[in-house]
């Protein structure tokens, strides 16, 4: 394969949109009978692929003459587009207004606010033609502002362009013509068509495969012709599915779509940065779940080329954050943490001994309490452990010991965990001599403690 050339001087940043790697997958891939190489697009300036539509939107509303100097962009955007817009409009002088739903995180929200663009948050879940979506905001706020200029990536052909002048010959060329598949996640349909009508005119018997999502209406209408009402309902999956057909589709280049479930791309978005070390968004989790539902249609000359559109810090607070995963229903018991054992008291708020204490002290509370072991403090920071074996066996030897300190019959300090920790890690740390872990909950500012019982309780479950 062809390799990226590795000096490369821009003038400014619009300069370093594009040319982004190939990388094979290796391990999320290994049911796949293909070679299977990702096009990582977080390494474009905005760290998605839409920078290079947004530059292009600009740059084609330029020499049309419908944008002009001092200018203000609006647009709908779900935060990729904007982030692309907004560079763009640092580097050319223009303001940027941006409306997008109340579904989209937060991370994207505040990183187009980071470029200085305004920034409108609509509800998600009403028509597009409502006056309250996101469109028809971007359209009203268009009419009102003058010199103002509304790009529509849904319906700017200069978007699905940019993907044809660009993705689709990077992709040609890195692949040195032995693409054989394409699969793309798609929203506006830019980067399917675009990409996809390149590779096709270099080679007709490229398939082009889009990912769809439940509650979108673009598999049907590729496959009936009908916008049927009845196929959309709110879903998760970001960035892709659409509840309308937007200009840039040109479904004869598509060859099939691919519905895949929020729960399926969600679980896949984590697997990819787990096993590849690539920390790339979801609707790229949902590409290579969707690649593996179709893996019985590929063989093992095959060449598959995914699109990974946008970069995994955006979906902080959702994908990659265990409590949203769990709150949605996404993590089964084996994503346990030690924050379910807690809620679900089977761990008790940590009672600490004084090293300086009698043994006579620790025996009280060992035995009024029923406690196992007991961590030991020193100026009030946990430096060892006593158990009651130990405690037990000090006395019958020498019952006048009791009056001897806790410090002198301690042994090492327990390990204290994250409250985020999985019980899979936790039930490592048990195993052996240890009885017990320490858990700590940085937020609330508590300790637990968290016994053997406990997580092979958690883990019989
Ligand atoms: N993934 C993400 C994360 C996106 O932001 C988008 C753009 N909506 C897509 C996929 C789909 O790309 P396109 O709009 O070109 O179909």
């Amino acid at each position: 394969m062809a390799s990226n050339p590795s000096k490369r001087v821009c003038n400014n940043i619009l300069e370093a949109i594009g040319h982004t790697p190939l990388v094979r997958l290796n391990s999320v891939t290994k049911g796949v009978p293909a070679t299977v190489y990702a096009k990582v697009e977080t390494f474009n300036p905005g760290n998605s692929i839409k920078d290079r539509m947004a530059l292009k939107m600009v740059e084609d509303a330029e020499k049309a003459g419908i944008l002009k100097p001092g200018g203000t962009i609006i647009e709908g955007t779900s935060g990729n587009t904007g982030m692309g817009l907004a560079i763009a409009a640092i580097v050319k002088g223009y303001k940027c207004i941006f409306t997008t739903t109340d579904k989209q995180s937060k991370e994207k929200v505040d990183a187009l606010k980071a470029y200085g663009a305004d920034v409108i948050v609509c509800p998600t879940n009403v028509e597009p033609e409502d006056p309250r979506s996101y469109y028809s905001v971007a359209k009203r706020l268009n009419k009102e502002i003058p010199n103002s200029f509304y790009p529509n990536q849904y319906d700017n052909l200069s978007n699905s362009q940019a993907h044809y002048e660009q993705t689709g010959p990077e992709i040609w060329e890195q692949t040195e013509g032995k693409i054989t598949h394409l699969l793309v996640g798609a929203g506006t349909g830019g980067t399917i068509t675009g990409t996809g009508r390149y590779l096709k005119e270099k080679n007709p018997n490229v398939k082009i495969w889009g990912i769809d999502t439940y509650g979108s209406a673009l598999k049907k209408y590729h496959e009936t012709g009908v916008l049927d009402k009845n196929e959309i309902y709110p879903y998760v999956t970001e960035g892709i599915g659409e509840d309308f057909i937007p200009l840039n589709y040109d479904f004869k280049i598509i060859d099939h779509f691919e519905k895949v479930t929020d729960k399926d791309a969600a679980l896949m978005t984590r697997e990819l940065c787990r096993q590849e070390g690539i920390w790339v968004g979801n609707s790229a989790g949902s590409a290579i779940a969707g690649l593996l539902q179709l893996k019985d249609q590929l063989k093992p000359t095959d060449v598959v080329v995914v699109i990974f559109h946008d970069h995994g810090s955006r979906y902080l607070a959702k994908m990659f954050n265990d409590d949203w995963m769990r709150k949605m229903g996404y993590l089964d018991t084996s994503g346990m943490t030690a924050q379910d054992l807690v809620a679900s008291r089977k761990s008790i708020e940590v009672v600490t001994i004084d090293k300086h204490q009698p043994i006579s002290a620790a025996l009280k509370l060992i035995t009024e309490n029923n406690y196992s072991q007991i961590p030991v403090t020193s100026e009030d920071r946990i430096v060892g452990t006593i158990y009651e074996n130990t405690v037990f066996n000090s006395i019958l030897k020498n019952p006048a010991g009791k009056s001897a300190t806790v410090e002198s019959i301690m042994k090492e300090a327990m390990p204290f965990v994250d409250i985020t920790t999985t019980v899979h890690d936790l039930s490592t740390m048990v195993s052996g001599e240890r009885e017990a872990v320490l858990v700590k909950d940085f937020k609330a500012g508590r300790n637990y403690i968290i016994t053997k019982s406990d997580i092979a309780e958690a883990l019989a479950r």
